[in-house]
């Protein structure tokens, strides 16, 4: 069977994402599928619509979603969209499993089947369908580049006719994939850096990118290689051992999370005092509630001197490479469904199992029930 993939200019004005790149669609129409896609979806990311070779390209997203098989979307699509889908279509993006369960009932009602880039098992097989990762080492890259930009000093060490200036010191705390981005970014700049993590494998991830760890003493490890949640106790200790390292910090970047569950909250209000005038925060948590108390979501706020930057969508804002990465993402996750040129679902993969929210309408997804769609 002949399928007809679809994709729009994404909702958000602040989002420069787009689902699918050039370089996909040819895959995909070579792999005999048809593409529909809205004139100029990609052009926030640097690709227009001439290099969209043998794609079908019409004005409005209306046409595209009402005749698209498969439609795949960057950040998470609104009732609206859902709405305006094919009946027994097919979504792929990054879906927001968790919000908006009205969502799920329009869904329920045209027999739609949903995957969620964000729930693709993180298995070694799946890595290459991890947009989870990919997006999170754009965040954890751009990160730096901000704080750099806002900060009132060199990241190197420069030795000028002027004097020499000492590099700037740089604080990673959290070292999953964008922390250590961030670290790889920073030491690329030429700051000293140093990492932190709960997790005891991350000693050597931080090391082995040229930075120091920073021993707070605190080990938290959780089910499926995340971290958990710490007790009262071990986030005194790590509040307590942090609070003086603060003094010597000129960029601090926080990156600390918990899988479903708020930010963990690193620094508190009376923690941030003693960072130094001139210093610079970024909180890749801030949308979660936030690391760093006096951080907010999508601003920047100057405190007693210091920068606080609360970013939000740090991946939508370098719109080609993280396309071109969230692209190949789907992609490969698509092409688990087309054997032999047959588009065909096999239900016993478990990288697609394990990212299916709905079946034909029905959620299926246990961490996303219970079913309160009903027909
Ligand atoms: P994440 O975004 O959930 O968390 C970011 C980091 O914050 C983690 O490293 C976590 O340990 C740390 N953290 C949590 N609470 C903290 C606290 N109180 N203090 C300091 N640090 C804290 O993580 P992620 O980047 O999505 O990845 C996390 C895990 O997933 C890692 O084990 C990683 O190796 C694994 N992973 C596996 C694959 C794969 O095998 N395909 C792919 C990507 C990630």
């Amino acid at each position: 069977m002949s399928i007809t993939v679809g994709f729009i200019s994404e909702v958000s004005k602040l989002e420069q994402r787009v689902a699918l790149v050039p370089e996909t669609t040819k895959k995909m129409i070579k792999a005999g599928w048809k593409v529909i896609m809205q004139a100029g979806a990609g052009a926030d990311a640097g690709f227009m619509d001439s290099a969209y070779t043998d794609c079908q390209i019409v004005k409005d997203a209306k046409s595209v979603l009402s005749s698209a098989d498969v439609f795949v979307c960057v950040t998470a699509p609104t009732a609206n969209i859902i709405k305006q889908m094919k009946n027994d279509a097919i979504m792929v993006g990054m879906i927001a499993p968790f919000a908006d369960k009205e969502r799920f009932a329009i869904a329920n009602k045209k027999n739609i089947t949903i995957f969620s880039m964000e729930l693709v098992p993180r298995t070694s097989r799946a890595q290459s369908m991890d947009a989870l990762s990919s997006q999170a080492s754009v965040a954890g890259y751009k990160a730096v580049l901000l704080a750099a930009v806002a900060a009132p000093r060199f990241l190197p060490m420069l030795t000028t006719a002027a004097g020499t200036i000492r590099p700037s010191q740089v604080l990673v705390i959290g070292a999953g994939v964008a922390g250590l981005q961030a670290i790889a970014t920073a030491k690329r700049l030429g700051a000293m850096v140093m990492g932190y993590d709960v997790r005891p494998e991350t000693v050597e991830q931080i090391q082995s990118l040229g930075a120091k760890f920073l021993d707070l003493g605190v080990q938290a490890v959780g089910e499926g290689g995340y971290a958990r949640d710490l007790t009262d106790a071990e986030k005194q200790q790590q509040q307590d051992a942090l609070s003086d390292y603060l003094k010597k910090v000129d960029i601090l970047i926080t990156t600390a999370a918990v899988p479903g569950r708020p930010a963990p909250r690193l620094i508190t209000e009376i923690m941030a005092k003693n960072l130094k005038p001139g210093s610079v925060v970024v909180d890749l948590g801030a949308e979660g509630g936030g690391n760093v108390a006096l951080t907010e979501a999508g601003k920047t706020v100057k405190q007693d001197g210091v920068t606080y930057i609360g970013p939000v969508n740090l991946a939508g804002s370098l719109g080609l490479h993280a396309s071109e990465m969230y692209s190949r993402n789907v992609w490969n996750l698509l092409s688990l469904m087309n054997k032999d040129s047959k588009f065909a679902i096999n239900w016993e993969d478990d990288i697609l199992e394990g990212s299916n929210i709905t079946k034909d309408g029905q959620i299926v997804h246990p961490m996303v029930k219970p079913n309160t769609a009903e027909k």
